[in-house]
């Protein structure tokens, strides 16, 4: 049974639906790359105004980062419900981050139209640059969560479950140097720097035989040479490596970085790494709040496992996550396809995806209706957070 507070919030949700699913349907058929959403950024923030929030564009040095602040109630905690809207080259917006630039909105408006009856504060937090990006380290770091007493977000897939797990992950840039000769009259002059990229790719394969099962390492070459009668003086990479914990992560940097000092000891060549984004984060599922989405969920009528049983890809939520109570379940939007494809770019435009959206929108409500209305649950969920902190300093001491 949805008693009449939390009702009174679906309702809400519920009367801007066209609206937000238009916005969201705007923001599909315009992917913009991280930390280049402007033009998401403008939409969302004109909605934000025209729900009456006090919105800031531009904050924590990021021009495509912003908050809303929806008008208090007299004090009481602060929730904070966090958008992302970046999309991917070629593929646009096939993590369906243009759905996540709404359920917030909904979560918002939804705990607003309880506020009153319940004592706290709301706001929208928008992150941008998720893929691979990093924003939401940047922010954290800036003091974009100073008072945040616990955040929400919530990200679509085939599959839906409260407690997302997440790898860690860090993300390079390599590069290797080498020296141009004629590659048919003058070979031996040159360093071929292709021929360093190619053997330390085929070292990470052997490597990957035996790593733990839940690590990745991944990669591409963005760069592989000028001309075919030119030996490469320059090639270069990006590669992200990812663990199931920070100390395997070290483990496994140290060996991938092994392999690419091969290919350059090898050929000769120069080898340079820079990391490109703040190392992502596993994710702290807090039990207080995935307990309370999961049954907001269950009283939606909407299947929502708690516990995950497959492993999922990385988010700079985890970053969050790991700086004050958060969740970030996942919602299915669409069956057996992957985040991703093309595939799951259509289904995040469709009518299936905006319909489990909402829900996540007023399951995030709901669950905020019930931490401000039993302020005990949100102490519980802050000792569950240190209690959580404090055993991953242990292990890290190992
Ligand atoms: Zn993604
Ligand atoms: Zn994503």
């Amino acid at each position: 049974m949805i008693d009449e507070l939390k009702l009174r919030a679906a309702r809400a949700i519920d009367d801007r639906r066209e609206r937000l699913v238009a916005l969201s349907q705007k923001i599909h058929d315009h992917p913009e790359l991280g930390f280049a959403e402007h033009q998401s950024v403008g939409w969302l923030v004109e909605e934000c105004q025209h729900l009456g929030w006090q919105t800031t564009a531009g904050i924590c040095e990021l021009p495509t980062a912003w908050r809303a602040d929806i008008p208090a109630s007299a004090g009481g905690p602060t929730l904070a419900f966090l958008a992302e809207y970046d999309a991917l080259p070629e593929i646009g917006h096939a993590c369906g981050h243009n759905l996540m630039a709404i359920a917030p909105i909904g979560a918002a408006i939804g705990l607003e139209a309880a506020l009153g009856e319940v004592q706290g504060r709301a706001l929208v937090l928008g992150t941008p640059a998720e893929e691979g990006g990093g924003g939401k380290q940047f922010m954290t770091e800036r003091g974009a969560l100073a008072g945040v007493d616990a955040a929400f977000l919530v990200h679509p897939s085939a599959h839906s479950t409260v407690k997302t797990q997440a790898l860690a992950c860090e993300h390079y840039e390599i590069e290797f140097h080498g020296f141009a000769a004629h590659a048919a009259a003058s070979p031996e002059k040159g360093l071929n720097a292709l021929n360093a990229m190619i053997l330390s790719f085929n070292h990470i394969d052997a490597l990957r035989q035996h790593i733990k099962p839940s690590a990745r390492i991944h990669g591409i070459i963005t760069h592989g040479g000028d001309k075919a009668n030119i030996v490469p003086e320059h090639t270069s990479a990006e590669f992200i490596i990812r663990a199931a914990d920070n100390a395997y992560l070290d483990e496994l940097m140290a060996k991938v970085r092994n392999c690419f000092e091969a290919g350059a000891l090898a050929t000769g060549c120069r080898f340079e790494w820079h990391q490109i984004s703040p190392r992502y984060e596993t994710i702290n599922s807090n039990p207080t709040l995935s307990q309370l989405y999961f049954e907001a969920m269950q009283e939606l009528g909407v299947d929502c496992p708690l516990e995950a049983d497959r492993g999922f890809g990385s988010t700079d939520m985890g970053n969050v996550s790991w700086h004050v109570p958060a969740i970030q379940p996942m919602f299915s939007i669409v069956d057996h396809v992957a985040n991703h494809t093309r595939e799951f770019t259509a289904a995040a435009g469709s009518e299936r995806a905006y319909e489990a959206t909402l829900q996540t929108a007023k399951a995030m409500a709901f669950t905020a209706i019930d931490l401000l209305r039993r302020p005990e649950l949100l102490d519980q969920a802050r000792r569950e957070f240190q209690e959580a902190k404090a055993s991953l300093r242990d292990t890290s001491n190992e």
